[in-house]
């Protein structure tokens, strides 16, 4: 089935990653280096996708275009927007798609995007999408039916080993981010550590409703803590 979509995207700018760097510059105690600054990034709506799947959506043979480059190295926001449909036919026109492709497709909502939908989306960590619920994605040259793979992804830190030494974390608990801004100072609970390589940035990803909710473009200060015992609440 194809829709076509030349009516009814709109000349909106997505935004697709707004960004606030918050440094820690004074204040800590000359032994405290971390060994990396510590970044908050709000990931506004997105997808990721398969090469067979940007195929389908796009024309044979063609691959994502980078139109800016993200925090963690190699990853890009793409040129390349997508219109995500859910149940009873409401739709999220240009949908931000992210590179490189991946392995599964994926779609990662805010809740407000989910209601707006009619998608009632569990918090999953990215990449867990079994049993999560599917959409219609509709691209330029194609659509296709996403069985699962449309998530609220946990709020989550990037960490590499050094990191995670630093603040005596481990992949997968959970930590605390706190977030000191003009009339909404937050403590967020359940920020699951996302171990990865040498090369991984420290990088805090909220989504636009956790990031609107904390006032995070006017923040003063963040801070990440550890929680002290419980899970995540994520499945793995
Ligand atoms: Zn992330």
């Amino acid at each position: 089935m194809a829709i076509d979509v030349a009516g009814i995207s709109r000349e909106q700018v997505e935004q697709v990653v707004r960004s606030v760097l918050l440094r820690q510059l004074s204040g800590k105690p000359a032994v405290d280096h971390k060994p990396n600054p510590l970044v908050v990034n709000i990931s506004a709506r997105h997808c990721h996708l398969t090469d067979d799947h940007i195929e389908i959506l796009f024309g044979k043979g063609h691959t994502l275009t980078p139109q800016k480059w993200l925090y963690q190295e190699g990853y890009y926001a793409a040129e390349e927007t997508v219109a995500i449909v859910g149940p009873r036919r409401r739709m999220l026109p240009e949908v931000r798609v992210l590179g490189p492709s991946r392995g599964a497709s994926q779609v990662e909502l805010a809740f407000t995007d989910a209601i707006s939908l009619g998608l009632d989306l569990p918090v999953r960590i990215s990449g867990d999408v079994q049993g999560t619920p599917g959409c219609l994605i509709v691209g330029p040259k194609g659509s296709l039916e996403l069985r699962e793979g449309v998530i609220r992804a946990m709020r989550h830190v990037h960490m590499s080993p050094a990191d995670m030494a630093h603040f005596g974390v481990k992949n997968g608990e959970p930590m605390q981010l706190k977030v000191e801004s003009p009339g909404c100072t937050t403590v967020l609970d359940n920020l699951v550590v996302r171990g990865g390589d040498d090369k991984i940035k420290l990088e805090v990803h909220l989504d636009t409703d956790e990031g609107n909710a904390v006032n995070l473009p006017n923040a003063t200060k963040v801070d990440l803590l550890k929680q002290s015992g419980g899970s995540c609440g994520c499945r793995k």
